[in-house]
């Protein structure tokens, strides 16, 4: 047994429309880990977990879940992971329990293994267990989806964008689950999602995919560390003409007017900025910083590549 959960080697996905949404992934999960996917909407997160779940074939590559490689021993691979899928694809008549007996069925775990009671208890659905699905919030869903993943005690659970547009309640059950489950239960985690801050709290490791490629991998201290993109949003005193183009400062101006400087902190100092600013004329009467996001990152991996 390796000590990795996944192994993927030159995974490529072509959709039949002739999308190549991935181009050739590399990517190994180490056993035990919580590992982040991250990457903006249409990198190929969503094909890359499909993959893994069996729901999407892939064009080439290997793909390795657990020891057991998906085209060799397809029943012990699947059996392996649990999925949480982005879309809420759930039958509104089936109750909470009935839909965990059901995917318990479709995995052949025999009555006396299951456990949709606990499942139950943990994602908050106790009340909720003999309430038709059509009926259930979209937070209620997003839980039950989280309980189906789980209901043949997998040794990985993937979640992809576990919290994209649920409130903020949700998203800490959620985390304390995802917690609790690699912690006391030892499961490997593979989450996508496209919030930095998020990947930063869960993560021990990241890889960063962009157009169907991995542009990055690290351990989430290694990689946030080289990130040290800063945007400084500059509201000016008067409307402000064309500046000069400087080494390692980036300038936009948004709609509002405001003008969005972008720099490396560790190139350039807010001091540089600034000084920059005040040469062209510009009176600054507020300023702001913001945190890095996700864009920033591919901006400033993209131009150090
Ligand atoms: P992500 O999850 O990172 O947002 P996806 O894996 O969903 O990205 O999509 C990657 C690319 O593949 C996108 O350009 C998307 O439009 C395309 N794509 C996804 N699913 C399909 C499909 N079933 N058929 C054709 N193209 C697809
Ligand atoms: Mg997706």
């Amino acid at each position: 047994m390796t000590r990795h959960a996944i192994e993927i080697e030159g995974l490529k996905k072509t959709y039949s429309g002739g999308k190549e949404a991935l181009k050739g992934i590399d990517l190994s999960v180490p056993r035990g880990s919580v590992f982040g996917l991250l990457g903006p909407n249409g990198a190929g997160k969503s094909t890359l977990i499909n993959i893994l779940a069996g729901l999407v074939t892939k064009t080439a590559g290997k793909v390795t879940i657990w020891g057991w490689d998906q085209d060799v021993n397809p029943r012990q691979s699947r059996a392996s992971i649990g999925v949480m899928p982005q879309e809420l694809n759930l039958d509104p008549f089936f109750t909470p329990r009935g839909a965990l007996e059901v995917q318990a069925g479709l995995y052949g775990v025999p009555k006396s293994q299951r456990r949709s009671d606990e499942i139950l208890d943990m994602i908050g659905l106790t009340d909720k267990a003999e309430a038709y699905a059509r009926t259930l919030s979209g937070g209620m869903r997003r839980r039950l989806l989280l309980g189906k993943a789980l209901v043949h005690h997998p040794h990985v659970l993937v979640l992809d964008e576990p919290t994209a547009g649920v409130d903020i309640e949700l998203r800490q059950m959620l985390w304390n689950n995802v917690r609790k489950l690699n912690r006391d239960s030892d499961m490997t985690i593979i989450l996508t999602t496209h919030y930095l801050e998020e990947a930063e709290e869960m993560c021990d490791e990241i890889a960063i995919i962009n157009h169907g490629e991995v542009v990055a991998r690290d351990s989430t201290k290694n990689l946030l560390g080289q990130l040290d993109a800063k945007t400084m949003v500059i509201q000016p005193d008067s409307a402000v003409g064309a500046l000069p183009e400087v080494a390692g400062i980036a300038v936009s101006t948004r709609e509002d007017g405001t003008l969005a400087v972008s720099y490396r902190a560790r190139q350039t100092s807010a001091e540089d900025v600034l000084s920059m600013l005040r040469d062209n004329g510009v009176r600054i009467r507020d300023v702001r910083t913001e945190q890095a996001d996700l864009e920033d990152v591919f901006l400033s991996l993209t131009r150090s590549a």
